[in-house]
């Protein structure tokens, strides 16, 4: 596998920034948190040590190899197999990536170690930052997350209000919703009241539309999603229901790029299609391949087939959320 393929994905279409080249600078899966809802599986390494997990060097050497290829995105997007703010190049990376596109980066991030100066230093050097909240307390926050010890919901809180105080760019917040955790009346207003102090740009409510680390995740209904933006205010909108932006030209390169799609999250035969902007039978033919290689595996949830890579792999995937 070439240094290329190893750290960067795509472009493939995504549900919140259209045409986006992934950039996955950590190890799978080293999180601060260990999301019950996490498309990754569990943690691996609860950890809020920042050091460079994986090289600065080597990424820029593979994004600046895919800029002089002619790659066209609507923006770069650092994420991942874990929490891409552990790296402790990610200022460096995202200055260099300036130095070699113009194309604008977004960081995906949990937000948790935004508490800390040097964190908000390098992710204000990003365009859009995209951090998550999907809970109004303390109790929920650990159901949902299972945060590392020394994280709280108020550190969370205190370190996104802190960065929106010295942020320029967009700051586009996702909430993810569990039915029976933290989609009820009281919950929803605790949320409100934090995303006031927290002052985004956007708000995003996402759900369970692919398998999760645990089973038991269950999904509000549409209805009730609509309920829920509608209580949020205009800046919010549902993204769970994905429909692709269309940007012309297919992307694939083969079932490399299949695989490389599937080790960020699971998806369907749609997804992939769609992502990938392949027709079915090319992209069955792709996951033929790679099933004989042992390198993907299918699993259910809610009846619909979700292809993923291979627990048994040797290399990480990417893109928690
Ligand atoms: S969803 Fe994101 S923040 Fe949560 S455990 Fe997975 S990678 Fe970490």
């Amino acid at each position: 596998m070439t240094e290329k393929m190893y750290y960067l994905y795509g472009p493939v279409s995504s549900r919140r920034l259209g045409r986006s080249l992934g950039v996955d600078i950590m190890p799978h899966k080293i999180c601060t948190l260990d999301c019950i809802y996490c498309q990754l599986g569990r943690s691996t390494q609860k950890s809020i040590e920042r050091r460079e997990y994986v090289p600065v060097a080597a990424v820029l050497a593979a994004i600046k190899q895919k800029v002089k290829e002619g790659l066209d995105a609507d923006f770069i997007t650092i994420g991942g197999s874990g929490e891409p703010t552990l790296n402790s190049g990610l200022g460096r990376l995202i200055g260099g990536i300036k130095g070699l596109s113009n194309i604008p980066v977004a960081l995906l991030t949990n937000g948790t170690l935004l508490f800390r100066k040097d964190v908000r230093d390098d992710c204000a050097k990003a365009d859009v930052l995209l951090p998550s909240l999907d809970a109004g307390d303390e109790e929920t926050f650990q159901r949902m997350n299972r945060p590392h010890q020394d994280i709280s919901i108020e550190k969370l809180v205190a370190g996104l209000c802190a960065f929106r105080a010295g942020f320029a760019g967009k700051i586009w917040l996702e909430v993810f919703l569990v039915e029976g955790l933290n989609t009820d009346d009281e919950q929803i207003g605790r949320i409100a009241r934090l995303i006031e102090r927290i002052r985004p740009d956007k708000i995003h409510l996402n759900t369970a539309v692919r398998p999760t680390a645990e089973a038991h995740v269950a999904r509000p209904g549409s209805n009730k999603l609509r309920h829920i933006a509608a209580r949020l205010g205009p800046k919010c909108e549902v993204i769970a229901d994905f429909s692709p932006k269309q940007h012309g030209a297919r992307f694939v390169g083969g079932a490399a790029d299949v695989l490389s799609m599937l080790k960020r999250r699971p998806c369907s035969l749609e997804q992939i299609c769609s992502g990938l902007r392949i027709r079915q039978d090319e992209a069955l033919q792709y996951i033929n391949i790679l099933r004989k290689r042992g390198a993907v595996e299918s699993t259910k949830k809610d009846g619909k087939t979700f292809f993923k890579a291979s627990s048994k792999r040797g290399r990480p995937g990417g893109g928690g959320r």
